[in-house]
């Protein structure tokens, strides 16, 4: 069913505390916890609980979730004191996307370019 958890999907296996992670934040439906990797002195992921492959299709099935996908990336900026912060989508292959269980990257704590890379 759409949402469901994914058995073979690491996102999910860390929203459900099956594999570690530095958490900053929790709510009923999302998950704020830092990237392994980070690219800027401020890298987290908001996460939603429920399984979509991109953030599209969460917006598409579930408004309220995706809304809260952005409130969140909102708190993480405002926990690690940044005034300005960039909130990114990978959304393919192409574009990045590695994970495919939909993801916010909230960077911030440093200079950032445009266009991005
Ligand atoms: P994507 O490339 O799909 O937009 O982003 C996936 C992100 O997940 C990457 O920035 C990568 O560093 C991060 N990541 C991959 N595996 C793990 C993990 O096991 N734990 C954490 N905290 N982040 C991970
Ligand atoms: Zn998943």
């Amino acid at each position: 069913m759409a949402g469901e958890p994914q058995a073979d999907c690491l996102f999910c296996k860390i929203a459900e505390g099956q594999i570690p992670a530095t958490i900053l934040r929790e709510t009923e439906t999302t998950v704020a916890f830092r990237d392994i990797n980070p690219q800027a002195p401020t890298h987290v992921l908001v996460i939603p609980k429920a399984h979509y492959p991109n953030a599209a299709e969460l917006a598409a099935a579930e408004p309220q979730i995706a809304a809260d996908v952005l409130r969140e990336s909102r708190a993480v900026a405002d926990q690690d004191h940044l005034e300005s912060y960039r909130v990114v989508f990978n959304t393919g292959g192409g574009a990045g996307q590695t994970v495919f269980h939909a993801h916010a990257h909230v960077l911030g704590g440093r200079g950032m370019q445009w266009p991005p890379g």
